[in-house]
């Protein structure tokens, strides 16, 4: 019998950050009480929890003492070791698997096993030892983007690689092992977050439509402006990946959309994602509450979009003022993680933005509808 969470039942969340945080407060509004495990004791998301438990993500005594304080066990993030979530497994239900978060952690076996499905990535070759650098060039040709295969967000641990020269001037400052990919000449970028419950059933949120700076989401349109056709391709290449690998619980797909016309995955994240927090204003449903209802045992439902949305992500250190702007502009909602210091590069809080079902402007109508709040995003 699959286990089924009653309010009041207790579900631990590895990981303090901004998605653990919304995710404690979707539980909460469920009647549901987070145990979060960080290793540090002021992260946004003990702010909102009732208990914690303190301690390094390999620190097998704490995380018996976590395991003993919740009914199950979910991540809202991804670089915790195997070993840790074999342990928890032993002693609770974890959701999503340990398998799926050891494939997100890899881009190369997550890219093979995305090609085992069928799916289209960009064309990519291993490299794990200095000798295969010489080999890429042979199978993709330039430009190629190297990547870390594991540990690797927000852009860290990439090189763009146009030449030879290029490749020279780094190659003795590379970690192993690594990734080659050809670099996709794409026309958008793309995410579908799909959630599946423990029975198998699977629903997908609509397309959202991403635009990045410097390495780090940006703003997140939803829906994405592309035909139905290519939305509908989108959400069944995530319920393929989802039913693929026996999903229990939310997972992201990152998509590039290549000149062809293409659907390419990029790659994918088993936890709620950056690109659905549109979904908290935009849905009756959000990522966070779809979340938290699968990790629980409920079944899934339709996911569905009640208006049209962009979200800005406040990224440091400019984050106030247009924080303070947000909170003037009627149709838009604001949201902090309640972190203290706003380091360059470092996620603060996004706006969301809402417009009526089927009135998502343009680019020229959106920068005349959320001026200063977005002005940065669509230079
Ligand atoms: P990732 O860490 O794989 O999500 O990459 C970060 C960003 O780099 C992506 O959102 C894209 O904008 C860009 N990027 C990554 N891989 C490729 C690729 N193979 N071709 C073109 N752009 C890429």
């Amino acid at each position: 019998m699959p286990h089924i969470l009653k309010p009041g039942g207790r579900i631990g969340i590895i990981g303090g950050g901004q998605l653990g945080r919304m995710s404690a407060m979707a539980a909460a509004e469920m009647g549901f009480h987070c145990h979060i495990f960080s290793p540090r004791d002021d992260e946004p998301a003990l702010d909102v929890a009732p208990s914690a438990t303190i301690g390094a993500y390999d620190d097998e005594s704490a995380l018996r003492r976590f395991a003993e304080n919740v009914d199950v066990v979910t991540f809202e993030f991804e670089n915790i070791p195997a070993e840790s979530i074999a342990l928890l497994e032993s002693l609770k239900p974890v959701h999503p698997s340990r398998k799926i978060l050891e494939i997100s952690q890899d881009r190369i076996v997550e890219k093979s096993r995305l090609n085992a499905f069928g799916l289209k990535t960009a064309p990519w070759v291993a490299v794990t030892d200095p000798d295969a650098l010489a080999s890429i060039e042979a199978a993709l040709g330039f430009p190629f983007i190297l990547k870390q295969t594991r540990f690797g967000y927000d852009g860290k641990g990439q090189w763009r690689v146009n030449s030879p020269q290029d490749l020279e001037a780094i190659q003795d400052t590379l970690p192993y092992p690594l990734i080659a990919e050809g670099l996709v000449d794409f026309d958008r970028e793309l995410s579908v977050i799909v959630a599946r419950d423990l029975y198998g059933d699977a629903f997908c949120f609509d397309v959202t439509e991403n635009r990045h700076q410097h390495g780090i989401l940006d703003i997140s349109l939803a829906p994405a402006r592309i035909s139905p056709e290519l939305a509908a391709s989108a959400q069944d290449i995530a319920c393929r990946i989802a039913h693929g690998l026996e999903l229990v619980g939310i997972l992201a797909v990152e998509l590039f959309l290549d000149a062809k016309g293409e659907l390419r995955v990029n790659e994918i994240a088993p936890r709620p994602h950056n690109s659905g927090h549109w979904t908290q204003d935009a849905c009756l449903i959000s990522q966070f509450e779809a979340h938290i209802r699968m990790v629980a045992g409920l079944r899934a439902q339709p996911l569905t979009r009640h208006s049209d949305a962009v979200m800005k992500n406040l990224v440091g250190p400019g984050t106030y003022v247009a924080a303070s702007k947000a909170l003037e502009t009627p149709g838009t909602r604001l949201h902090l993680y309640g972190k203290a210091e706003a380091r360059p590069g470092r996620k603060m809080g996004h706006i969301n933005a809402l417009f009526p079902k089927g009135a998502l402007p343009g680019d020229l109508g959106l920068a005349a509808a959320l001026g200063p709040i977005l002005n940065d995003g669509l230079e």
